[in-house]
Order: C-alpha cells, then sequence, then structure tokens
C-alpha cells in the first residue's frame, strides 16, 4: 500500500536535497520519487545523501509538469508552510498520513513539496485537494525541504502501521483521478463555451475559478459522471437547436 503513495518535489534546486528526500522516504518505507523539472538531474552529491536508498533515486520518475506526476492520482496534497494564504481545506500532517494511507487502497497518492526558495505556485497548490502544514514556529515556520517530508512520511507509516485491513476496506468511495477531472474541466469549458457563458477570445478568470470550486468539493467519481452527463445532455439541446434553426 505505501507502494501507492508517491513523494513529488517541484522544481528542486540541491540535489542534495533530493538524495536526503530519497533517504528520509526509504526510512518510513516509501519508494516512489516523482521529480518535476528539477533544476539538476540527481548526481553524485544526491547519491552521497542518499545514503543508503539509492535505489529511491534510481528509480526516481522525471516529468516536466505537475500533472504528469500527478494525473493518475486519486488524491493529491499539498504541503506548504504558508497555506492559509490561500483559503483551501487543510489536513494537519497527521490527518494527512491517515487520509493518504486509507485512499492508497483506491487509487495513487501524491504528497507534493514545493522549491526550496519559493514553495509551490497558487496554481500548483490549486491542483491539490488538500494542503497539509506542519505546525512549525510561525515566526520561523519554513522546514528544509527534506525535513518536511520526513515529518509527512512519518505520519504515513504511523497510520499505515495502525491500519486495520477492516477500517480500510470500509471506505470504498471512489475520488475521479486528477486526469479525469482535467477531461471534466475541458468538457466543462466547451459546453459553457457552446452555450455563450464564456467566451474563447476572453476566457477570463471564470474557469481557474470553477477548477478551484470542483477540485476544493472533491466530487466522488459518480457524482463527477453526473456532471459529464449534465454537460453531454446541455450540449446536445444546443446542437438539436442549432439544427432547427
Ligand atoms: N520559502 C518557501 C518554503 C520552501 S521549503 C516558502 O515560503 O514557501 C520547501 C518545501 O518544504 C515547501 O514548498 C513545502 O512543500 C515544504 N515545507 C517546508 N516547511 C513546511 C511546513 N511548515 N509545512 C508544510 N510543508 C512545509
Amino acid at each position: 500500500m505505501l507502494d501507492q503513495i508517491r513523494i513529488v518535489l517541484v522544481g528542486t534546486s540541491h540535489t542534495g536535497n533530493i538524495g536526503s528526500v530519497a533517504r528520509a522516504m526509504k526510512t518510513m518505507g516509501l519508494s516512489q520519487l516523482w521529480l518535476v523539472s528539477p533544476k539538476e538531474l540527481p548526481d553524485g552529491q544526491a547519491y552521497a545523501l542518499s545514503a543508503g536508498a539509492s535505489e529511491v533515486l534510481a528509480n526516481a520518475r522525471v516529468v516536466d509538469t505537475l500533472e504528469e506526476a500527478i494525473s493518475d492520482c486519486g488524491l493529491i496534497v499539498g504541503a506548504s508552510a504558508r497555506s492559509r494564504t490561500l483559503s483551501w481545506p487543510m489536513l494537519e500532517p497527521r490527518e494527512c498520513g491517515e487520509k493518504a494511507v486509507q485512499e492508497a487502497t483506491q487509487k495513487p497518492v501524491a504528497l507534493v513539496f514545493g522549491r526550496e526558495n519559493n514553495g509551490l505556485t497558487n496554481e500548483e497548490l490549486q491542483l491539490c485537494n488538500f494542503h497539509v502544514c506542519i505546525p512549525a514556529n510561525p515566526e520561523y515556520s519554513s522546514l528544509n525541504l527534506a525535513m518536511a517530508v520526513q515529518i509527512v512520511a512519518y505520519e504515513v507509516r504511523v497510520a499505515a502501521l495502525a491500519a486495520k485491513p477492516v477500517a480500510l476496506e470500509a471506505d470504498e468511495t471512489q475520488y475521479p483521478t486528477s486526469e479525469q477531472m482535467e477531461r471534466f474541466f475541458v468538457h466543462l469549458e466547451d459546453t459553457l463555451n457552446d452555450t455563450g457563458f464564456i467566451i474563447k477570445q476572453h476566457p477570463g478568470v471564470v474557469m481557474t475559478k470553477l477548477k478551484r470550486l470542483f477540485t476544493r468539493a472533491r466530487p466522488e467519481e459518480a457524482e463527477l459522471n453526473i456532471l459529464r452527463g449534465i454537460l453531454t445532455s446541455v450540449q446536445r439541446k444546443q446542437k438539436q437547436q442549432s439544427q432547427d434553426e
């Protein structure tokens, strides 16, 4: 089940940190590391700091965008020291561990960490269903990247050790993957274009706001299917009307 939980590092500058993250992960039983456009690929420094966790580094997947790293995930949690600037569903590290372990039985889970110098962008944070904030000293709340990963990974491990197989089976809620959400957003945008609610040349902020709304609300797979069905019915009607005219 821990293989279903991935650590995603976005835009890391120091390869040493990538190595330390690999080590932090392995101590907690995590092995799936994804690197989103790191400044540099893991080098000697990274391998030196990974100590005995070099296979985590060697198996790391490198991709260009956060969207690629999370496309098959049903739960995406972004770690931020300053999440409160953006109002978003928040998890304590403990709750984050429990949720990740519970939902890893359904679909892959992504725990996303930002750049050393300026964290995750608002756009990246908005791709996440929840944010996790480690309640550090409010006057000095930004942890080193690998240390933040260590704390969150520890909570995942604690939750995994405590998890009872029966409790895991009890939650059968299926959430869509990030890719399914993306397809829904395309469908929504197409439909709103067809109805004239948004104008292609001037899309404005409507789609951004709608994406935020649906990412926060986190519809279940079945609910998303209903929404898709509604969009299809609107498009069908629209087509019929334009044929009649
Ligand atoms: N200076 C950056 C912090 C970068 S630390 C900023 O202002 O955002 C690198 C990454 O470690 C962050 O993007 C975040 O993912 C994680 N991190 C650091 N401190 C954290 C905290 N207190 N809670 C949650 N994540 C934290």
